[in-house]
């Protein structure tokens, strides 16, 4: 196995990996960039980027994803395919932190900033993943006024689908909400707020069957567990806020984390639990899950890596 000894390893290739490159970058700190096995993270998932600051007329994400890398490389990012398959993070000030990427190549670095991100959950059902990208979401936020004046559903009852189910009332002409059980895991206050809106039909007891139409999404099949009922219901944007998974696998047992498995960072800052070691995106921040924040705290990342290694000398 071939061993190699940097400065700052970054891990993942979303905002929050890409603007801690250009910022550790130019800082100096000669980073090496492991992309995991989507490169560009979630955005290459979605179509138009209308929200990120600086683009007025929206950008594809795709596209956005491949100008981060080239910014990042611009500054001198060594950017690289490859997965880390395995970490042993050090717990000493100053320690080396080793890290194993396709189970063959060692990297030892000085620090790491960890960008790994979060996977959206889907319902797994054959017409959805079809029609994923054809008005099948998984980020109201992102996609959700693509369907201005239009009728739309949200499958999910914990915050988040609540929080989007109120988000689209505002844009959308009408919500109806699919909830299995038969009632939402959301706390009381997200649920007063859905309960609230006249243009929002939460659905209990309710699954998706099937999500219909051949290219664009045109409605949705629900059935009803309590009676067996099968209601059709026209839609033309279907989100799915059935929760994310954080992909942080690999540092368990090593680095602090929640219930649902996303990475403590201290107070305001991306610090871990180990030292030289830092978090930033979505992989440690289960509210915003936005991409400009993801890259605002790709920024703190590099800012306080490089204030570390500057503490060590
Ligand atoms: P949650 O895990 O809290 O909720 C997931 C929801 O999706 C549940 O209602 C669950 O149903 C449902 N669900 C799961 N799988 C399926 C499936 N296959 N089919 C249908 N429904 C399914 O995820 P969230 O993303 O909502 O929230 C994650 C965390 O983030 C929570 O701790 C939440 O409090 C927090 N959060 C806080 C916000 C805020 O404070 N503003 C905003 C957004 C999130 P069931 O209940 O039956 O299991």
């Amino acid at each position: 196995m071939s061993t190699e000894r940097i400065k700052n390893l970054i891990i993942g290739s979303g905002p929050a990996g890409y603007t801690a490159a250009i910022y550790a970058s130019r800082a100096d700190l000669k980073p090496v960039l492991y992309t995991g096995m989507e490169p560009g993270g979630q955005l290459t998932t979605t179509t138009e980027v209308d929200n990120f600051p600086g683009y007025p007329d929206g950008v594809d994400g795709p596209t956005m994803m491949v100008e981060l890398q080239k910014q990042a490389e611009r500054f001198g990012t060594d950017v690289r395919i490859g997965l880390v398959t395995k970490v042993v993070l050090s717990e000493e000030q100053g320690g080396i932190h080793k890290v194993t990427v396709d189970n063959k190549i060692e990297i030892e670095a000085e620090s790491v900033i960890i960008s790994t991100g979060a996977t959206a959950k889907y319902l797994g059902i054959p017409s959805e993943q079809r029609l994923r990208g054809g008005g099948v979401s998984a980020c109201a936020v992102c996609d959700g006024f693509f369907y201005k004046g239009q009728d739309v559903a949200i499958v999910g009852g914990g915050d988040t689908a609540a929080e989007e189910a109120t988000y689209l009332a505002n844009i959308c002409s009408k919500v109806t909400m699919i909830v299995r059980k038969g009632e939402m895991r959301a706390s009381k206050a997200m649920q007063h707020r859905v309960e609230s809106r006249e243009n929002i039909d939460v659905k209990y007891f309710s699954e998706i069957k099937e999500v219909l139409g051949k290219d664009v999404v045109e409605g949705v099949s629900i059935i009803n567990s309590q009676t067996q009922e099968i209601l059709n219901v026209p839609v033309t944007g279907l989100f799915i806020a059935i929760g994310h998974i954080p992909n942080t696998d690999i540092f368990k047992g090593q680095l602090d984390m929640d219930d649902s498995g996303y990475v403590i960072t201290k107070g305001k800052s991306t610090h871990t639990n180990r030292p030289g070691v830092f978090a930033s995106g979505d992989v440690q921040d289960k509210d915003y899950r936005q991409a400009v924040t993801a890259a605002g705290t790709g920024c703190m990342a590099a800012l306080d890596a490089e204030r570390y290694l500057a503490s060590l000398d």
